[in-house]
């Protein structure tokens, strides 16, 4: 295989700006950083860009080389001939045999053998790409290649049968979906062929002249006519891609083409607002002082991510064979020429560059030389009977790593959505208003009415009782007469019959009852009296009635007065809209001029900068009383509120402690004065998530130091915190949960007792909540713990696979190896090397698919010490070499 011999000449031909730092995770503020910032030349593609003021990150465009495995085709015709190519992966060079006895050496970014998976193709090529477009910077991710070496493969394979086949299209939308938030963000996705410098739409296939428009002054392209699809899941983006395949075989047959004679173009626009940027509005409370608050627009990120799948790069038949004249056969070819021209001049920094020869290169003007981040994968075959193709495809990408781009932020103010928030506001303002109004006004009617109605009411009842009583009277008047005049009947008659009469007699008699008549006038008259003074009675409470009317036709009055007030606010509130559209015009205008610094207007500026002080004030005033309870109370005595009946008394006591614990200098006199003791009956005891929070913060502070680590140990500290753990729905409880136990996890002599409590369970347990803080802490716990046991083995003390393979901490630390979250991915990393230095964990950990993380970090890692770490022990593994061997890896 090796052409390397003595004998033999050797030649390696170096890319004059080798900035070698592998792809992998790449955050922007390194990239490029020892490339040196290339002079905005004035060739550039994306030359006259954006504002001045912003300069952007130089970042070069990185090329990774794929090799295809033989197929069956050449597996057979090529079967006594070597491969034209060798790649090592190692150096990142590949060698191009140019005959029996002599190689051509070049260098790139990255090397993907035949054996390269999809996945690692993704990760290498795509990934750090589509994180930069997530944090609004354009990408471009391209594939440049003969026909059937694989840019299909590479990009566009769906993955229906075997999900491990997906391309760099289908993993690329998966991140980005995970990524941002459907309610504040939005992905939109256009899907285009260019054949014959003809652009078509591949989601409607009428649509088949699409016109490039570019902004003269920002000099983004953008294409109006082409259709836009909003995707808000991976499965609608699937049948979206296999849409826009099915147009793609129709337009093909319909122009006499194959797909290998065009250019397939996918656009993924990413909106997102930026967090921070907004507060909330403030209709509920209608306190207009607060309405300034909400008159501060979002800050938009605009970033696109483009995926080029090239037409084949091999020569086409000069004579037209396909079917197609000389002109149409130069007309074919011309985008990709065009675009090998470019890339010469830029690669060149030549003053020229041929920008618009072709809609190819007008379409990629921001990937090559522009502000986006550009990852070109350029895939070649294996076949001695191609190498005159794949030596040219590699001289392509030799000149494309000399292309350096400025990345730049693509982020603005959304005034329009400002405005509309606020004209929302004002409608519901003004709805709120009449609806009020409305009611007030029924209100006052409905009374007015009432009173009315008991007024008549006592009237009429008045009026039916004096009638009544006059009949009554009247009556009895007449009956008293008629007895009378009866009696006075008879007694004439008993005169006139019986002379002897006795008059005396009959004048008592008749005077008893007109003294009975007398009494009863008497009443009847008292009976008028009280009558009378009920209905003077009556009038005076006609009269408060009317005084009341009166009162709530004063307050309609001032209702009517608050209402012109308001609308006088509402009308300010307008007039500031329309001064804030007005700013904010000038403000878009300035920033295009390029003159001024973005910024907020001044007068928010301020506010904010007024309400800072007062912040800053309260929390020292905090620290400086609890500092004073501590001096004037004692800990004696704030500990024993620990155990107060009220449940606040007891939030603030362990809050204090808590703030005590976190100073060493205060450590040992709490637990002297059996302060961790009480902390930990307080967790099993308390039922309040607040203090189960503080109470494990102070015991993570405290189990730093080894003698508590026993006492916490001995007091069933570790029951304690899972079950706290299992109960939590804060996670910066179990943050604080999580700390604790990684603490106790870095002390030798509590490896056994610790598992077997179910301190391992607890902390993967903990996981699930998905909080980088938790999770960060759980990594901590495990590094610690597998150092722990590293150490034992290694003194002979432990014998047996490791306990966390045994409660299954493997397929998580596999799973977060290459976590984004430094800290959680260093000591999961540290971890891993811990295991692996022993033996008996060897075979689980090839099978949990540790053995490539390993070979991952011995090559990738960033920190040295690790990286070193990995190395040695990969290497004095006689069972991790063994299957490296078997799969055919160099080590
Ligand atoms: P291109 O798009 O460059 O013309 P394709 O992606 O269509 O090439 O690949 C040509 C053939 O080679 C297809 O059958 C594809 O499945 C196969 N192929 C390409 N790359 C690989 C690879 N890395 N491993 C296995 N098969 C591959
Ligand atoms: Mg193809």
């Amino acid at each position: 295989m090796s052409s390397g011999g003595g004998n033999y000449r050797n030649e390696t031909h170096r890319n004059s700006n080798p900035s070698k730092p592998a792809l992998k995770n790449k955050s922007l503020s390194t990239v490029g950083a020892s490339s040196g910032i290339r002079k905005s030349s004035p060739g550039s593609l994306g030359g006259g860009g954006a504002a001045k003021d912003d300069a952007g990150v130089p970042g070069r465009v990185r090329v990774a080389v794929r090799l295809r495995p033989r197929n069956a085709e050449e597996s057979v015709a090529d079967a006594d001939f070597v491969d034209c190519v060798e790649l090592q992966p190692e150096f990142k060079r590949l060698k191009l045999r140019k005959n029996n006895w002599d190689t051509d050496t070049y260098e790139f970014d990255d090397m993907l053998t035949e054996f390269a998976s999809q996945k690692r193709v993704y990760e290498v090529v795509a990934k750090p790409v589509v994180e930069s477009v997530l944090e609004g910077y354009n990408g471009t991710v391209m594939a440049y290649g003969q026909t059937g070496t694989g840019k299909t493969y590479t990009l566009g394979r769906l993955g229906e049968e075997d999900t491990a086949d997906r391309g760099i299209i289908v993993r690329a939308m998966e991140d980005i979906l995970a990524d941002v938030s459907l309610e504040t963000d939005s992905v939109s996705v256009s899907y285009l062929q260019l054949y014959m410098e003809s652009l078509q739409d591949l989601l409607d296939p009428t649509n088949d002249n699409i016109s490039i428009v570019e902004d003269p002054k920002s000099g983004d392209v953008s294409l109006p006519g082409a259709t836009l699809v909003e995707i808000r899941n991976q499965q609608s983006f699937l049948e979206l891609l296999r849409l826009g395949e099915a147009h793609r075989y129709a337009a093909n047959t319909r122009l006499n083409t194959e797909s290998s004679r065009s250019h397939a173009l996918l656009m993924v626009h990413v909106k997102r607002s930026v967090k921070g940027g907004d507060l909330a509005h403030s209709s509920q409370n209608g306190n207009t002082t607060n309405t300034a608050k909400s008159l501060r627009p979002t800050l938009v990120r605009k970033a696109k991510l483009v995926v080029v799948d090239l037409a084949g790069s091999e020569r086409i038949d000069k004579s037209g064979s396909e079917g197609h004249t000389l002109e149409e056969a130069k007309s074919i070819n011309l985008s990709l020429s065009a675009l090998g021209k470019c890339i010469n001049a830029l690669a060149e920094n030549s003053a020229h560059v041929p920008v618009r020869d072709s809609k190819l290169t007008r379409l990629l003007r921001d990937s090559f030389g522009g502000t986006a981040r550009t990852s070109l994968v350029i895939t070649i075959g294996p076949s001695p009977r191609h190498r005159g193709e794949t030596a040219s495809t590699i001289m392509f990408g030799q000149r494309a790593m000399k292309v350096e781009n400025m990345l730049k932020l693509k982020e603005e103010f959304d005034y329009k959505s400002l405005a509309r928030k606020l004209d929302i506001q004002l409608d519901q303002l003004i709805m709120e208003h009449e609806r009020e109004q409305k009611a007030f006004e029924d209100e006052i009617e409905r009374l007015t009415t009432d009173a009315q109605n008991q007024i008549s009411e006592a009237e009429r009842n008045y009026a039916n009782a004096m009638e009544k009583e006059r009949l009554k009277y009247q009556k009895e008047y007449m009956e008293s007469i008629k007895k009378l005049e009866e009696k006075w009947m008879m007694n004439q008659q008993k005169q006139g019959e019986r002379k002897m009469a006795s008059t005396a007699e009959e004048v008592a008699e008749l005077k008893r009852l007109l003294n009975k008549e007398i009494s009863l006038r008497k009443a009847a008259e008292e009976e008028v009296n009280n009558l009378e003074s009920q209905i003077a009675q009556l009038k005076i409470s006609e009269a408060s009635a009317n005084s009341e009317v009166l009162k709530l036709r004063k307050m309609l009055e001032d209702e009517a007065y608050q209402k012109e007030k308001l609308e006088g606010e509402i009308s300010t509130l307008q007039t500031q809209l329309l001064r804030l559209n007005f700013e904010a015009d000038e403000t878009r205008r300035r920033l295009d001029l390029g003159g001024a610094p973005r910024k907020v207007p001044g007068s928010l500026e301020s506010l904010i900068s007024q309400a800072r002080p007062q912040v800053n004030d309260l929390e020292n005033g905090e620290k400086a009383t609890i500092a004073n309870l501590f001096e004037q109370v004692g800990l004696q005595k704030i500990l024993s509120l620990l155990e107060a009946e009220d449940a606040d008394v007891r939030v603030h006591a362990v809050k204090v402690v808590a703030n005590l614990a976190a100073e060493e200098s205060n450590q040992q006199k709490i637990v002297e004065a059996g302060g961790l003791k009480s902390l930990l009956a307080l967790l099993g005891s308390s039922e309040d998530e607040t203090i189960h929070r503080v109470a494990a913060g102070a015991i993570a502070n405290l189990a730093m130091n080894e003698t508590n680590q026993e006492l916490i140990m001995s007091e069933g500290g570790i029951s304690l915190l899972s079950i706290t753990a299992a109960n939590a729905e804060d996670p910066q409880t179990l943050r604080m949960v999580a700390g604790a136990i990684a603490n106790l996890c870095g002390n030798d002599k509590f490896q056994n007792k610790l598992r077997g409590e179910g301190g391992i369970k607890a902390l993967l347990g903990m996981v699930k909540c998905g909080h980088p803080d938790v999770l960060a802490q759980v990594a901590r716990g495990i590094a610690n713990f597998a150092k722990c046991e590293s150490r034992a083995s290694t003194q002979g003390n432990k014998t047996g696979r490791s306990l966390l393979i045994e409660d299954g901490a493997l397929l998580w630390i596999v799973q977060n190896a290459n976590n984004e979250a430094s800290p959680i991915q260093r000591h999961i990393e540290l971890a891993l090397c811990h295991l692996a230095q022993h033996e008996v964990n060897a075979k689980d950990m090839i099978t949990g698919g540790a053995l490539w993380e390993l070979v991952r970090i011995s090559r990738d890692c960033s920190r040295e010490d690790i990286r070193n770490l990995a190395h040695r022990t990969l290497t004095s593994s006689p069972t991790f070499l063994a299957e490296l061997r078997r799969l055919r890896i160099d080590y």
